[in-house]
C-alpha cells in the first residue's frame, strides 16, 4: 500500500493532523492500534472538553465523537486494531512503515510521517517505591480505564500519590462511585496539576491535599493493606521521622506522563526535558518528513490546544508529501530566565505568527514573557499568575526573526 501521509495514533491528534492533511490535498491514512479511533479521550467521561475549540463544554467521548464525524466524512483511510511496530527511511527520501494485526504483518509506504502516538503514565518502578507488589497499585489512568470503560470498581479504600491531572480527576470519580479517598500526597511544594482541578476535584469534595508529603512504603503481601507517607524535605531528601501508616486498600499513582516515544527514540532527536521531539515551528523532527504533535511531543494540559498543533502539524505533512512546504531561514528558541522548555525548538523567518509553549521553573506573579530577537522584542506579554502546572504560550511574528528567539518570564 502507498500513501502520502500515515498517521501513527488515531487520538484527538492523529484524527486532527489526518483531516488537515487530508484537507491540503494529500491520501492520508490513520494508523490506530485499539479498536476504535479517540484515544486517551474514550475514557475521559467527565465534562470539561472542547472550550476553546468546540466553544461548547463536552465530555472526552462526546470530543472524540466530533472528530470521528469528520474523519469519516472525508475519504481518509483508517487501520483500527493495527499496531505500528517500525519506521524507516528508504533511499528515496519516502518512508516503510511495518505494522501488525490481525491479518499479518506487512509494510505501508508514505511520503510523510506524523507521529500522534500520545503519552503513557509513569509506574511505581519510576517512583522507586519500597514494599512488596500486592494487587490493588495501579496507576490513575489504568484505573480509569476499569471503571469507566470495563464498568468495574477497584477498591473502597484509596491513597493518591502525585497531584497529576489524572490522579485529582479519579480522586472525584472514585468519591462518586462511594469509595472513600484518603488524601492525596504530592512530592513537591506545589501540585503538579492544573488548579481548576484542584478545586472542583479535591476541594468540593474535601478530599485532602498533601503538599511536601509523598508514599515510602506499600504494605500488604496479597493485597494492599496501607501506605506509609513523610513529609519531603526542601531538598527532596524524605524526613522519616514524620513516618505515618494511612490504612487503605488501593494505591493510585499519578506521577507523571511521559511521551510515548519509543517506536522512534532511536530515529529521531528527542528533547531531555519534554520527552518529545526536537521539532521546528513546521513541527518536523530533525528527519524531514517526519511530523510530531500533540501529547507525543510534549504533554497538553486541554485536548483543544492537542487539536490546534495537530491542525497546523497536518497541515504541514500534506504540504510536504506534495512537494509544496517551503521553509525560510532556520534559528534556535532559546528558553531563558523562568522558562524550563520551549516548543518549538526552531524557528522559520518568513510570514505570519507562530506560537511558541512553554512551562514555568516556578509561580510568577503578575510576570511578564518577553520573546527576544537580538535587541528587539518580538512578543510580549503580561498574566496574572504562571504555575509550572500549567502549559503557556506565545506569540512571535515570523517577519521579525533575524537571529535566535530568546523567551524569558520577569515578575511584575
Ligand atoms: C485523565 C485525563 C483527563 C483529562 N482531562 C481533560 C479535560 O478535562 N479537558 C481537556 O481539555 N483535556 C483533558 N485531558 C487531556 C486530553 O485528553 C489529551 O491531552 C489529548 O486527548 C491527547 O491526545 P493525543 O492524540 O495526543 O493522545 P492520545 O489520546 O493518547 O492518542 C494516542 C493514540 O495513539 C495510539 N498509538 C500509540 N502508539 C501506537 C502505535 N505504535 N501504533 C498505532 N497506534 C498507536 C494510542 O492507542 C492512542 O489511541 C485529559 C487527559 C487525561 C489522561
Amino acid at each position: 500500500m502507498k500513501i502520502d501521509v500515515l498517521v501513527i495514533g488515531g487520538g484527538s491528534a492523529g484524527m486532527s493532523a489526518g483531516i488537515k492533511a487530508y484537507e491540503s490535498g494529500a491520501s492520508v491514512l490513520i494508523v490506530e492500534r485499539e479498536n476504535k479511533l479517540g484515544g486517551i479521550l474514550k475514557q475521559c467521561i467527565h465534562n470539561g472538553f472542547g472550550l476553546k475549540y468546540f466553544k461548547k463544554e463536552m465530555t472526552g467521548p462526546e470530543y472524540a465523537h466530533a472528530l470521528e464525524e469528520k474523519v469519516n466524512k472525508l475519504d481518509i483511510k483508517v487501520l483500527t486494531g493495527t499496531m505500528v511496530t517500525g519506521l524507516s527511511k528508504k533511499a528515496d527520501g519516502s518512508f516503510a512503515v511495518s505494522v501488525i494485526s490481525k491479518n499479518g504483518a506487512y509494510i505501508i509506504n508514505a511520503k510523510a510521517i506524523v507521529l500522534a502516538m500520545g503519552c503513557r503514565e509513569r509506574p511505581s518502578a519510576a517512583i522507586s517505591l519500597c514494599g512488596e507488589r500486592p494487587v490493588g497499585v495501579l496507576t490513575a489512568g489504568c484505573a480509569q480505564k476499569i471503571i469507566n470503560i470495563d464498568g468495574q470498581m477497584i477498591g473502597k479504600k484509596v491513597v493518591i500519590i502525585g497531584s497529576g491531572d489524572v490522579g485529582l480527576i479519579m480522586a472525584r470519580r472514585l468519591h462518586y462511585e462511594g469509595a472513600k479517598v484518603e488524601g492525596v500526597y504530592e512530592i513537591s511544594s506545589t501540585p503538579s496539576g492544573l488548579n481548576r482541578n484542584i478545586v472542583q476535584c479535591l476541594n468540593d469534595y474535601n478530599i485532602p491535599l498533601h503538599l511536601s508529603e509523598t508514599a515510602v512504603e506499600i504494605i500488604g503481601k496479597d493485597r494492599v493493606e496501607g501506605v506509609v507517607v513523610a513529609k519531603v524535605n526542601p531538598d527532596f531528601t524524605f524526613n522519616m521521622k514524620t513516618k505515618r501508616l494511612i490504612k487503605c486498600d488501593t494505591v493510585l499513582l499519578s506521577v507523571g506522563l511521559v511521551p510515548e516515544n519509543d517506536l522512534v527514540s532511536d530515529l529521531i532527536k528527542l528533547n531531555n526535558t519534554t520527552g518529545g521531539a526536537v521539532v521546528d515551528d513546521y513541527y518536523t523532527t530533525n528527519i524531514e518528513g517526519i511530523f510530531s504533535c500533540g501529547n507525543v511531543l510534549h504533554v497538553h494540559d486541554i485536548v483543544d490546544d492537542v487539536t490546534i498543533e495537530a491542525e497546523q502539524a497536518g497541515l504541514f505533512a500534506g504540504q510536504f508529501a506534495l512537494g509544496n512546504l517551503n521553509k525560510g531561514v532556520k534559528f534556535n528558541t532559546i528558553s531563558g530566565n523562568g522558562v524550563r522548555y520551549l516548543v518549538p525548538n526552531f524557528v522559520h523567518a518568513g510570514s505570519g505568527f507562530v506560537s511558541l509553549k512553554f512551562r514555568v521553573t516556578k509561580t510568577f506573579k503578575n510576570p511578564k514573557i518577553v520573546a527576544t530577537c537580538g535587541n528587539e522584542i518580538i512578543g510580549e506579554r503580561s498574566a496574572k499568575i504562571l504555575l509550572p502546572a500549567q502549559m503557556e504560550q506565545i506569540m512571535i511574528d515570523r517577519s521579525k526573526l533575524k537571529g535566535d528567539v530568546k523567551v524569558e518570564v520577569y515578575e511584575g
